[in-house]
């Protein structure tokens, strides 16, 4: 199943388009897209026996009318270094513990956002974002899929000057200017998937690649992540989780290479599709 968010209303997505969950559920599930995960289960259910077949779709689907998939979570975790080789070109040893951090939840965009370049270096990292569907307090690896309602794509732009400034680096801050959180262009049910460990993972900037891997080489993969981030945190539902971002960031280029206003940044999950972003 996929749902997104279209002009504000939470849809079903099919090949021939989109049914309006208010509608076809005659209002038993709300219009916000950020409501259904108020009981994501009994939505599910709803979904699974709804016919969303190509007949039933009304909407056709404008990409510029995608916004993001979870627009208002209440708690944003964000996951540094979390594949080796970007570990080492950001020249950090692996470590024992993965590194979290905020993406405040203003920063958070849809698909064909057009982001604002504050000044400074802005770079892109793109991520797997994992969406929580039921909450999860110090779950175990076996039964942490099972809390989580679907999967997205993810940009986590961050402004390198303000990320590294200070004694104690500014991760959230650097990370969290206006549209600095791309998502979309939908989500994805994990059951979608053909291996909801092992999608290839890439992103392109004005047509380079410069991202490309796969999610099964996370360090630590989406139910560690899940088990380390509820030993202290609740999961709430509607909270979302950027995994972390494989090699080849602009930062660590030679020479270095960063976002302009003229550049188009393409994100790509195997399985889910695509997310493109705009600036000026
Ligand atoms: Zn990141």
């Amino acid at each position: 199943m996929r749902v997104a968010n279209l002009a504000g209303r939470a849809v079903l997505v099919t090949d021939g388009g989109a049914t309006d969950v208010a509608e076809a559920s005659g209002g038993r599930f709300g219009s916000d897209p950020q409501s259904l995960f108020d009981d994501w289960g009994a939505f599910v259910a709803w979904a699974a026996a709804f016919d969303a077949s190509a007949a039933s779709a009304t909407m056709t689907i404008d990409p510029g009318q995608l916004g993001a998939p979870v627009p208002r979570p209440r708690q944003v975790f964000a996951i540094g270094l979390n594949y080796a080789e970007h570990a080492a070109e950001a020249g950090y040893p692996p470590d024992s513990m993965p590194v979290t951090f905020t993406k405040f939840p203003s920063s958070i965009v849809g698909q064909d956002a057009v982001v604002e370049l504050p000044e400074g270096n802005v770079d892109w990292e793109v991520e797997l974002v994992v969406v929580i569907g039921r909450e999860a307090h110090r779950v175990d690896r076996e039964s942490a899929w099972d809390h989580v309602a679907g999967l997205t794509i993810g940009q986590d732009l961050s402004e390198r000057i303000t990320q590294l400034q200070g004694s104690a680096p500014q991760f959230s801050l650097g990370k969290s200017f206006p549209g600095f959180g791309p998502t979309g262009p939908w989500l994805v049910t994990p059951g979608e998937l053909a291996d909801r460990d092992d999608l290839a993972i890439a992103c392109r900037l004005s047509g380079e690649v410069m991202q490309s891997s796969r999610t099964s080489m996370m360090l630590y993969d989406v139910p560690e992540l899940l088990v380390r981030i509820s030993a202290v945190c609740p999961l709430l539902p509607g909270d979302i989780i950027f995994s972390g971002t494989p090699s080849g960031i602009g930062n660590r280029r030679t020479p270095p290479r960063f976002i302009g206003p003229e550049d188009v940044l393409v994100s790509e999950i195997e399985g889910i599709g695509t997310l493109t972003t705009r600036f000026f």
